[in-house]
């Protein structure tokens, strides 16, 4: 079968070449491939599985749905299925926060999300630039690819860098405050560094190899961004929806930015894609930014339905749990088997495993998957493993994948010393069905 797929599908594809298997079926934190083989899911489509593969709850949703002939497509028609998503949003996550948004549905693709939040800066604000970081990423399309810092996805002919600069991310200088810079190129009419219409960051970048923006660094952020009246736009595509901890991860700071961009888990699993809007920026006329495929009602039927997770604050509880437990694990492989390059960053459950080398990394993510692990790599070389578990995985899960990601550092690196430590953590566990799992 994965011959056939590479006879036929684009030289493009990426992940098939990662986990090259076929898979068939999916529940909670496991995928199971066409021959039965069951692998833990330490990637969760990438922040889209967060309550991880078919929840009850969306199942029984899309199931009733579907039985009841609910409305499916609608562009952005009202549909009972949109209301009840939007209720429920304004109630569980938007009015417990004490925030004001306008809820923009977009194309379903978090790409389109940010393509709509940073025309709507330059309308807002009639300058056409942009600020990004170092390390960035916002997407693939061509407005989005401007602020998406990796060469590899950029090819000088798509001309797509115009209007848009990047600074340095936090921590990208050693110890000097990044913010501090943009604040003097802002301050300086003489800078060289056009006005720009929004700043855009993700609080932890995700793809840019797990870096963790400080409080102090956004709340300068958005202190630099009203003085001169930009916009400041959070891309939580990758680390809202709860997977920093808490429901969108810009919460700890504190800030209320002008637009935030969500995604992936957004919609319980399918494709939904939207922009949050202070009201006084939402200056879009009628279709203006619009797209044939905006108003997914199955996804406002699996996204209503992971919203209930949010009514209290078990899961973010359970989070913070699996993260410290997470973080110390993840401390233990490095002083066992990494060198004082090696480095771990990270928060909530969105880890990073920097072995400095993507070579090395590319071989521990490729052990792992043998050894039932879907794990990716992250960072401007594919240096840093990335750890995505689904939030709602367990603790005897999150052990089993832990012990089998160290199993494969510890394969990878020449001189293993001994094994044992990860039981100081790590109560023994057995996986009914998981054969190939030498635990
Ligand atoms: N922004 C961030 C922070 C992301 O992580 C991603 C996807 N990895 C995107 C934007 C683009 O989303 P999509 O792939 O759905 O277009």
């Amino acid at each position: 079968m994965l011959e056939f797929i590479a006879s036929i599908e684009s030289s493009v594809r990426g992940y098939v070449r990662s986990f090259p298997t076929v898979f068939s079926t999916a529940s909670g934190a496991w995928l199971t491939n066409s021959e039965g083989r069951r692998y833990l899911d330490f990637f969760a489509g990438a922040g889209a599985l967060n309550y991880g593969h078919n929840p009850r709850c969306v199942k029984d949703a899309l199931l009733d749905y579907i039985a009841s002939d609910g409305i499916l497509h609608s562009l952005d028609m009202a549909t009972e299925a949109k209301v009840a998503f939007l209720r429920s949003f304004d109630s569980i996550i938007l009015k417990p926060r004490g925030l004001d948004y306008r809820v923009q549905f977009t194309g379903p693709t978090g790409t389109n999300a940010v393509e709509a939040a940073i025309k709507l800066a330059r309308k807002v604000t009639r300058r056409s630039h942009i600020v990004a970081f170092t390390n960035a990423y916002h997407g693939h399309s061509l407005g989005a690819l401007a602020l998406t810092g990796n060469r590899y996805y950029h090819d000088e002919c798509y001309g797509s860098h115009n209007n848009v600069t990047h600074l340095p991310f936090d921590g990208y200088l050693g110890a000097t405050d990044t913010s501090q810079l943009l604040e003097k190129l802002l301050d300086d009419r003489s800078s060289g560094l056009p006005m720009p219409a929004a700043v855009i960051v993700e609080t932890i970048q995700g793809e840019g190899g797990i870096r963790v923006a400080s409080t102090a660094w956004l709340q300068n952020l958005q202190r630099i961004c009203a003085h001169h009246k930009i916009l400041l736009i959070i891309d939580d595509i990758q680390v809202g929806n709860g997977r920093s901890g808490t429901f969108f991860s810009f919460e700890p700071a504190g800030i209320k930015p002008s637009m935030v961009c969500l995604s992936k888990s957004i919609g319980g699993g399918l494709p939904m894609s939207l922009v949050l809007i202070q009201p006084q920026f939402d200056q879009w006329q009628p279709g203006q930014h619009t797209g044939t495929f905006r108003g997914n009602n199955l996804a406002f039927v699996a996204g209503k339905a992971v919203l209930e997770y949010w009514k209290d604050n078990r899961l973010g509880e359970h989070v913070q749990s699996l993260s410290k437990w997470t973080e110390a694990c993840l401390r233990g492989i490095v002083e066992r088997y990494g060198d004082d390059t090696w480095s771990v960053r990270g928060r909530g459950m969105v880890w990073g495993l920097d072995v400095v080398s993507g070579a090395v990394a590319k071989c521990i993510t490729a052990r792992a998957f043998e050894l039932g692990l879907i794990i990716e790599t992250s960072g401007a070389d594919d240096h840093v493993v990335k750890l995505l578990p689904p939030l709602t995985i367990t603790d005897d899960e999150l052990s089993l994948g832990l012990k089998l990601l160290e199993q494969a550092v510890r394969e990878v690196v020449s001189e293993p010393p001994a094994m044992p430590p990860v039981a100081k953590i790590v109560t023994p566990i057995s996986v009914p069905g998981c054969g190939y799992v030498n635990s």
